[in-house]
This record gives structure tokens, sequence and C-alpha cells, in this order.
């Protein structure tokens, strides 16, 4: 599997998809611990990210070969401008900050891990949020973790990214008994545990894209 950004172009819409699948369900847990909008903020986000890749794709092709970094930057800055709330800036640093590593028209393991790292310097960077304070954080840390034992390990690229989102998937549900101390869920103190965290399960959805579009 090479992944291209035709590969990061799957990649985005897929999780287009999975965040309008999933709009309720990431809606009604920011109800539970914030202000019910995360489903809606990252579904407009990603339809406008859509609807931007429909346009590129109506235009004829630049001389130039797309790089994955292209798509990714795409991806920040319309996230940037069309989402409000804490989770637009902390994606579109993530995107952003990954897009700048990504400006190749492929990427192997290693640099598919420098990726994931990118991004998550970015939303801590950004949030300043560390492990275990109930955040997206908490998702993409082990995340970028196993990606980074399944590269040293040999695997392909396929490997590395699932054992990304099967990481994310599990760290998600693992924030359910943590405590907020950033973002809105923090208002809320102890009462933020027993509801896992929306940007948490949102990020285990984008990472379950990125393999889902190398398999594809
Ligand atoms: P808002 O809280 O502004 O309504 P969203 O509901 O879209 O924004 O996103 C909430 C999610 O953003 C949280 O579930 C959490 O994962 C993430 N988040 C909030 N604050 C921070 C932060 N400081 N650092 C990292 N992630 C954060
Ligand atoms: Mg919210
Ligand atoms: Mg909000």
């Amino acid at each position: 599997m090479t992944l291209d950004a035709d590969w990061a172009e799957r990649w985005v819409r897929r999780t287009a998809v999975a965040v309008a699948d999933a709009k309720d369900e990431l809606t009604e847990l920011d109800r539970q611990i914030g202000d019910g909008d995360h489903g809606e903020n990252m579904d407009r986000g990603f339809r406008a990210v859509v609807a931007r890749l429909d346009d590129a794709a109506a235009q004829p092709a630049g001389a130039d070969e797309r790089t994955v970094g292209d798509v990714l930057k795409l991806v920040a800055t319309t996230l940037m401008s069309t989402v409000g709330g804490a989770s637009g800036p902390l994606y579109g640093t993530a995107y952003l900050r990954a897009a700048k590593v990504s400006g190749r028209p492929q990427i192997d393991p290693p640099a598919v891990v420098a990726v994931l790292e990118a991004a998550l310097e970015g939303v801590s960077s950004r949030g300043k949020a560390t492990v275990g304070e109930k955040t997206m954080v908490d998702a993409w840390q082990p995340a970028v973790d196993a990606a980074e034992a399944a590269a040293r390990d040999g695997g392909s690229e396929v490997d590395v990214l699932r054992a990304a989102a099967e990481a994310a998937d599990k760290a998600a549900t693992a924030t359910i008994p943590m405590v907020a101390t950033k973002g809105r869920a923090s208002y809320l103190g102890e009462r933020s545990a027993g509801h896992e965290d929306p940007g948490a399960r949102s990020t285990a959805l984008v990472l379950g894209a990125a393999l889902a579009a190398a398999l594809s």
C-alpha cells in the first residue's frame, strides 16, 4: 500500500463520512461533559473540507505532483476557518503540523509516525494539555506510541496505521473514568468522570479512517 496524496484524500473523505455517521454520538458525549456541539462542529468542518476537495478535483491538475501535505494543509485551513470552539484550532493545528512533515508525494512507515507525532505536538502545544487531562491528547499520545512501536518492529504502512487506530480506539474508551482538567469538561471537576471525552472519540474516528483509507 502506497500512502500518497490520493490516500490522504480518501482518508479525509472517510473521516467526513465517519464523523457524519457519529455526529449524534459525539454531540451526546459532549452534552454529558461539555456544551453539546462536538458532533455539529466536526461535521460542519469536514463537510467544508469535502466541498473544497470537490472544488479542487474539478480544477485542471497543476504541473507539480500533489503531496500528502497539500491535502492535510487544505484540511487544516478549512477546519480553522469553519469550526468554532476548541476543536477547530486544535485539529487545525494538528493537520497543519502534520502537513509540514509530509510535503512529499508519498510517505513510508517512519514518515507516518512523524505525521502522527506532529499532529500530537500540534494538539498538545495549542491546548497546553498533557496525558491524563481527559482530552483528545489522551487518544493521540497512545496512538503515536503504538505507531512508533509498530514502525520500530518493521511494520508496513498498514501495520503502523492499524496500531495507531486500535490504540486510539481503546484510549478513547479509557478516558471514561478520568477527571477533566482542561477544556470545558474541567468546569465539572469530579463530575466529568464516568463519560467518554468527545474529542478523544473523534480522534479515534480520524485514525480509524486513516487505516480504512489504506485498506481500500
Ligand atoms: P468546545 O469545547 O469549545 O465546545 P468541542 O466540543 O468541539 O469544542 O471540542 C471539545 C473537545 O476538545 C474535548 O472533548 C477535548 O477532547 C478537546 N479539548 C478541549 N480543550 C482542550 C485542550 N486544552 N487541549 C486538548 N484538547 C482539548
Ligand atoms: Mg463542545
Ligand atoms: Mg462549543
